[in-house]
């Protein structure tokens, strides 16, 4: 970047005392993996991507953290003040859901619901935010499906001074305003995509100017608009090592939980869309596993009508529909693989995180696919015991886990990611019902 403000000075940390148990590093699982993950390539050269190839759109801070190998990354302090505002987030035992279950297994959920926009996804959004306004950014540009990123970039943003630009899938701009409003309220600028902001939007116009719009699409608008503003960076909100590695302040604090009472997982299981929610709490443990021998097994649940772990091929691929975005080794169901409307709007990606899709290959974890039926049956269980009504994405976690519980014949302990709560999803849970 050349046009970066000279005066750029990283967000000071308030002074406020964190409380010490919300973690001081993320974990980063390459340090453990026994072979590398396959690197990221240039959409134009085939050959792995460079740090320059990314500084139009990321800040270098972000861009060395996707190619790091370093066990621990430090957390500023500025970015665990705002996590101390929900985090550590709780670990519950579900005993009511066990009683309801009839099962001898021990029933843990790990709440992501607890933060401000309702899901993990704040717990990069916050990073992200941070390194961009230290780095002199004015502006940061994104997509979102049925806005949950959008509501949590917004928030963020608004958090170090930034500017937000979103463009949302037209689709759920006009069906569920409440994440836009959410923006609105955080400060942020929400658009329907396409748009004619861009030239990219007002081509897919100009073709069809009744199109509901695409993740794809939206991501095109959002990368050319970050491209040609000097002033704007471009966040992506889950599948990116970096986004990952943010998340894995879940499963610290999950570990350590555990460990406070004595206890150790057997399984953990969560939902899977891009792969940030369940990277984020299972790669502590997959460390633990391949340091110390331990013997957690970890399960990403995804939607049966978008099973990219378990149908997608494990090649490499682009991140968008006009195939603007890098290459990455990932397991994939083509990224013109159009997911039907299901109400998980957040699992509804063609991809799966290189890391996961890595993870997946060498045996590390494994994967099922959940029918929408059954998620939502195991979302109605879980409301009923539990109390908390869980977002459409965890519920494919909590009926894996339910499932398994269903099973066991031992006291074995499972632990559920509960990615986010469904209070405004509520229009979903109704049409199930
Ligand atoms: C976005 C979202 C997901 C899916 O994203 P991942 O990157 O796979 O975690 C899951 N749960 C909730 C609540 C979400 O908002």
């Amino acid at each position: 970047m050349t046009d970066s403000p000279a005066t750029a000075t990283a967000p000071a940390p308030l002074g406020s005392a964190v409380p010490s148990t919300v973690p001081t590093h993320w974990y980063n699982l390459a340090a453990d993996l026994p072979e590398p993950v396959p690197p990221a390539l240039h959409p134009g050269t085939q050959e792995p991507l460079g740090p320059d190839d990314l500084a139009p759109l990321f800040p270098m801070a972000l861009i060395m953290q996707e190619v790091s190998t370093e066990r621990y990354v430090q957390i500023p302090e500025a970015v665990r003040e705002v996590y101390a505002l929900w985090r550590p987030s709780p670990l519950i035992r579900a005993r009511r859901l066990e009683k309801a279950l009839g099962t001898p297994a021990k029933i843990f959920y790990k709440y992501e619901g607890v933060s401000p926009a309702g899901s993990h996804k704040p717990n990069t959004a916050v990073a992200q935010a941070y390194y961009n306004a230290a780095e002199g950014i004015a502006k940061l540009t994104t997509e979102t499906g049925a806005g949950q990123w959008g509501a949590s970039l917004s928030m963020a943003c608004a958090l170090f001074g930034l500017e937000c630009e979103v463009w949302q899938v037209r689709a759920s701009y006009d069906s569920k305003p409440y994440r836009r409003m959410q923006m609105e309220v955080y400060g942020g600028t929400c658009h329907p995509s396409p748009s004619e902001l861009t030239e990219a939007g007002r081509a897919m116009l100009a073709k069809d100017p009744d199109t509901t719009g695409s993740l794809g699409m939206a991501i095109s608008e959002a990368v050319e608009m970050a491209a040609t503003d000097p002033r704007a960076h471009y966040s992506l909100g889950s599948v990116l090592n970096h986004v990952l590695l943010h998340q894995t302040v879940i499963g610290q604090e999950a570990l350590a939980q555990l460990d406070e009472i004595g206890e150790q997982a057997d399984w953990v299981f969560g939902c899977a869309g891009g792969g940030s929610n369940l990277g984020g709490l299972s790669f502590p443990f997959l460390g633990r596993n391949l340091r110390d021998g331990t013997t957690t097994k970890v399960v990403a649940c995804e939607p049966a009508s978008c099973p990219s772990l378990t149908q997608g091929e494990y090649r490499y691929d682009f991140g968008d529909v006009a195939g603007l975005t890098p290459l990455l080794k990932m397991h994939t169901l083509g990224k013109d693989f159009v997911p039907p409307p299901i109400h998980a709007g957040g699992l509804r990606y063609h991809g799966m995180a290189p890391m996961v899709s890595h993870a997946k290959e060498l045996g590390l974890l494994d994967a099922v696919a959940i029918d929408q039926d059954t998620a939502f049956a195991a979302g109605l269980i879980f409301a009923r015991s539990e109390a908390i009504i869980p977002a459409p994405e965890s519920t494919h976690a909590v009926a894996g886990a339910i499932a398994r519980a269903r099973e066991a014949t031992t006291d074995e302990t499972i632990v559920i990611g509960l990615s986010g709560n469904g209070v405004l999803d509520l229009p979903a849970y109704h049409d199930y019902v």
